[in-house]
C-alpha cells in the first residue's frame, strides 16, 4: 500500500506513452481503480491521490469500502453479478459493467432507489473463445441493449471486455479490436455510448490502441493482491 502515490505516477506514464504511440490524447483515457482485496485504507490513498472512480468484484467487501470512503467517489461493479445481490447493487453503485443477462438487468432497474440517479451502466461481452469469462456474444449485443434502453432506472454508457491473458501486444490488441467493432456497430445503431472499457495492468497498451475509454487497473496501482491481503 505504501507505493501506490509512485505507482500511480508510473502508471500515468505508460498511458502517456501509450496515448502518444497511437496519437490519442490521453486526458481521454479514465482509470478505473480496482481496488479488490485491498484494504480500506488504500482506497483512501488512491483517492486522496486524486483517484475518483474504485471498481470492486465483491459486494459486502465493496459496501463497506462505499459506505467508509465516502459517496463522493464513483463506484463501478465488475464482478459476477449474483441475483441474490442485485438490490445491494442497485442501492449502493454508481455503474454496474458486468450486465450479461436482460433478468438481471430488470432487476437492477426495478431495485434502483427513485432518488438515486440512473444507474449507468456497461454490457459484459464474451472476448474468449473458451468462455473463460461471463458475457453475452457479441452478436447478442444489439437486443441486450434494446431491452436495457426500455429500462428507465439504467442508462447503458457502453461495452465492457475481458479477453485471456496474452503475451504479445500483437495478440493482446485482437479481442480488443473486436470489442470495439462490437461499441462502434452500437453507436451506427444510434445508441449514444460513449464508454470502453477494456484493459487491465498487463494489457493497457494493447487496449489503448485499440481505442480503450476506461482502463481498469488494479495490479499496477496497488500491488498484488494476495500480498495485500496478508497484510
Ligand atoms: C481484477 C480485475 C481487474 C484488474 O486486474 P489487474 O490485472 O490487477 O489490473 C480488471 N477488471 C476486472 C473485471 C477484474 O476482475
Amino acid at each position: 500500500m505504501t507505493r501506490i502515490t509512485e505507482h500511480l505516477e508510473d502508471l500515468k506514464n505508460r498511458i502517456s506513452a501509450a496515448a502518444l504511440v497511437a496519437g490519442r490524447d490521453p486526458a481521454l483515457i479514465q482509470i478505473l481503480a480496482v481496488s479488490k482485496k485491498h484494504p480500506l485504507p488504500a482506497v483512501r490513498k488512491a483517492a486522496a491521490a486524486g483517484i475518483t472512480r474504485f471498481g470492486e468484484n465483491y459486494v459486502q467487501e465493496a459496501l463497506i469500502k462505499i459506505r467508509e470512503a465516502g459517496k463522493q467517489l464513483e463506484w463501478h461493479f465488475i464482478g459476477t453479478i449474483q441475483s441474490n445481490k442485485t438490490r445491494a447493487i442497485a442501492e449502493n453503485f454508481d455503474w454496474v459493467q458486468t450486465i450479461s443477462d436482460q433478468s438481471i438487468a430488470e432487476r437492477l432497474n426495478r431495485q434502483r432507489p427513485q432518488k438515486a440517479p440512473e444507474l449507468q451502466v456497461c454490457i459484459q461481452v464474451q472476448l474468449d473463445d473458451a468462455g473463460t469469462h461471463s458475457g453475452v456474444d457479441a452478436d447478442e449485443v444489439p437486443a441486450l441493449a434494446e431491452s436495457i434502453g426500455r429500462l428507465p432506472r439504467l442508462r447503458l454508457r457502453g461495452l465492457m471486455g475481458m479477453p485471456m491473458p496474452a503475451e504479445r501486444i500483437d495478440e493482446q490488441r485482437i479481442p480488443f479490436q473486436r470489442l470495439r467493432m462490437v461499441w462502434e456497430d452500437l453507436q451506427a445503431r444510434g445508441y449514444p455510448v460513449d464508454t470502453l472499457s477494456m484493459g487491465m495492468s498487463n494489457d493497457l497498451e494493447a487496449a489503448i490502441r485499440e481505442g480503450t475509454t476506461m482502463l481498469r487497473i488494479g495490479t499496477a496501482i496497488f500491488g498484488p493482491r494476495d500480498q495485500q491481503a496478508a497484510e
